[in-house]
């Protein structure tokens, strides 16, 4: 059976996975408050519902998309929102980043229901959405993980089920930590090296082909060396997940020291007025600690 998938919030993320929902075969029917983001889906005959509400009452699984714990319980649990509008034995499926804790209560919401709620945050960027390969971590009961395989397989490559309810955002809360510090590591590098005068794109290569070579420089790599800022994944989700990950590690008594420093980064960048810039502009706090562009001889 093909079932008919609703999306709701195709931002930078969303757009692509249901374009590769789409060429799967699957008929979807999409919602974003933000009428500009539909546009262009709808010009290649996607069609637009006007609510969450009537998202679900169209679709046999509802994905969400969305940026933060607040926008989800709205979109999920709202007056309009999905679970209005569904049916019992309906598969919901979050894969935006949020609290586990949030997670969990959806899930608990949904059961009371009748419906079946997965957790699937994904990571692999904007590129990974565009190119389908993106890693998806999915909590919730091992059947309605399956059931929803195939759906996965259209948009990711490394598809893995990580435990009950919440499961998902917790390894996602994991892999926000070491892509934080490694951002803020490739980024002390290439300060030091260039200021010592060795070209960045050299820091790369080298770096790329030892133990330090990492999937940040890979795909970020670019934007380093060219100071393309263009996001990508924002400094303001950046922020968010590393705060999801802190509170996290505050219920279960577990010290991140390098993370709350690195997400202090953050949080001084979002005042700066950078909040919507790549996660990659980190490199431009630590430039303007030592007072050095990167890849110049100028002052930062
Ligand atoms: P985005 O801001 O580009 O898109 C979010 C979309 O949701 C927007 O179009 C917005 O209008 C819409 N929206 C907000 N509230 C809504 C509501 N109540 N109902 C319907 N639509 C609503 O964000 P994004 O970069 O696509 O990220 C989405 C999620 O995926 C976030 O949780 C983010 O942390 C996560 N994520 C992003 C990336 C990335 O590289 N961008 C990578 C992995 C995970």
């Amino acid at each position: 059976m093909t079932e008919r998938i609703g999306f709701i919030g195709v931002g930078i993320m969303g757009r692509p996975m249901v374009n590769n929902l789409v060429k799967a075969g699957y008929p979807v029917t999409i919602f974003d408050i933000v009428h500009a983001s539909v546009e262009e889906l709808e010009k290649e005959g996607v069609p637009a519902a006007v609510s969450s509400k009537e998202v679900a009452e169209k679709s046999d699984v509802i994905i969400t998309m969305l940026p933060e714990d607040p926008h989800v319980e709205a979109a999920i649990l709202g007056e309009n929102g999905v679970f209005a509008g569904a049916r019992a034995g309906q598969l919901v499926i979050d894969m935006s980043t949020i609290s586990p804790v949030v997670s969990r209560k959806i899930a608990e919401e949904g059961q009371k229901r009748e419906l079946r709620v997965l957790d699937a945050p994904v990571s692999g960027g904007d590129k990974g959405a565009i190119a389908g390969t993106l890693s998806i971590m999915v909590g919730g009961d091992a059947a309605d993980f399956e059931a929803a395989r195939r759906i996965f397989e259209a948009m990711g490559k490394t598809i893995i089920h990580c435990g009950p309810h919440g499961a998902g955002q917790v390894v996602k809360a994991c892999n926000q930590i070491v892509v934080a510090l490694t951002i803020e590591a490739v980024s002390e590098a290439l300060v030091l090296g260039s200021k010592a005068g060795v070209q960045p794109d050299i820091i790369l290569e080298v770096l790329g082909g030892g133990l330090a070579g990492n999937k940040v420089m890979e795909v970020r790599g670019p934007n380093f060396l060219n100071h393309d800022f263009e996001p990508g994944f924002k400094i303001k989700l950046h922020r968010k997940d590393l705060g999801i990950v802190l509170a996290t590690a505050e219920e279960y008594g577990v010290a991140l020291p390098v993370t709350a420093l690195v997400n202090q980064m953050f949080t001084t960048l979002v005042n700066e007025g950078q909040a919507e810039l790549d996660h990659s502009a980190l490199l431009t706090h630590i430039e303007k600690l030592s007072r050095h562009v990167v890849g110049t001889t100028e002052e930062a």
